[in-house]
């Protein structure tokens, strides 16, 4: 091998290492984390209660604690040890011991915040310690090993890059940028997106949140309300049933505005159907080259896949069916 040369290797062996972290030009690491002295600040204040520890029989007031919060609320033993191991062993930095405390989150392709709950105020007006001192969140996924990354655990970590944000930045205003592709991908699943929705009411649709009806310029909700008098064929009502595309269309009084193919509107067309298995197989074979550099979330979708079925959508008829109209409709267009 000549001096000017480098040995070849391949990337896919060894661990893989996912890191997601947030870069910020003010702090002197560059990065979103307390300093030193700002940790040690933080480590003299109340560890905030959890929820599971709030809702224990041993405080049934659920709001004051009794006795020093770092007795009366320890790690939750659930926390998997490996995965805790793991991350400080490789991590850069020291981690401050709580971050061990941080939840194990599922991988699951949901993007709903599954917690909500908020710890009671702190006693006698003093504040909670952050759950975590960096934002930065490195994992070791794989068989066997952590989750793949996933929107549930960008949303978690965002949370805590907010609480670290604010108390670096009591004044400031956080922008957040996230250059990640699975991210861009991202719907909450009330989004408004046709494709996933059913010609009629019910069945395995999303229920999807309430919009305006840009015909009336009225609230209109995509789920049958309590006091609905529809029925199924079955005369079941309707009641908290998702609507579907049909409905939705005629309250929209967009029915009439559709292509009737022998007297009948058609739910999904044949080249609506073809455009989306398009986008679908775009879509997974982007991921499937995503698996294949192990997860670095680089280079995401097939850029060229999809817009070649996006310029295909132009020339294609607007009132083919349903979904086609009900995708172009103002507040369905993502
Ligand atoms: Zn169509």
């Amino acid at each position: 091998m000549r001096d000017s040369e480098q040995p070849l290797r391949g990337k896919s062996r060894g661990r893989i290492v996912h890191v997601s972290d947030f870069i910020i030009e003010s702090t002197d690491s560059g990065r979103l984390c307390l300093t030193a002295d700002q940790i040690l600040a933080q480590m003299e204040l109340p560890v905030a209660p959890t929820e599971t520890a709030a809702d224990a029989p041993a405080n049934p007031s659920g709001n004051t604690p009794s006795g020093p919060p770092d007795i009366a609320f320890e790690p939750n033993p659930e926390v998997p040890v490996t995965s805790a191991k793991k991350k400080t062993k490789k991590g850069k930095k020291p981690k401050p011991p709580k971050e061990k405390n941080s939840r194990k989150l599922r991988a699951t392709g949901r993007t709903e915040a599954d917690h909500s709950w908020v710890p009671p105020p702190a006693p006698n007006g003093t504040k909670y310690r952050l759950p975590s001192f960096d934002a930065c969140r490195i994992i070791y996924p794989g068989a066997n090993h952590d989750p793949w990354w996933d929107m549930p655990q960008l949303i978690a970590q965002t949370r805590h890059a907010i609480q670290i944000f604010k108390y670096i930045y009591p004044d400031g205003v956080a922008v957040f940028i996230f250059d990640c592709s699975s991210a861009h991908e991202a719907f909450a699943s009330d989004a408004l997106i046709a494709h996933k929705m059913n010609r009629g009411p019910g069945g395995a649709q999303p229920k999807m949140h309430d919009t305006i009806n840009p015909t009336t310029g009225e609230p209109q909700q995509m789920v049958w309300p309590s006091n609905t008098s529809a029925t199924d064929a079955d005369g079941k009502s309707l009641t908290g049933q998702a609507k579907g595309m049909e409905q939705a269309l005629r309250e929209r009084q967009l029915l009439s505005s559709l292509d009737a193919k022998n007297g009948r509107y058609v739910g999904v067309c044949g080249n609506c159907k073809k455009s989306q298995a398009a986008r679908d197989k775009a879509a997974k074979e982007a991921k499937a080259r995503e698996d294949e550099i192990e997860g670095s979330g680089i280079e995401g979708l097939s850029e060229r896949g999809v817009s070649e079925t996006e310029a295909e959508d132009l020339t294609r008829s607007r009132t083919c069916c349903m979904q086609r109209v009900l995708s172009l409709q103002p507040d369905f267009v993502a």
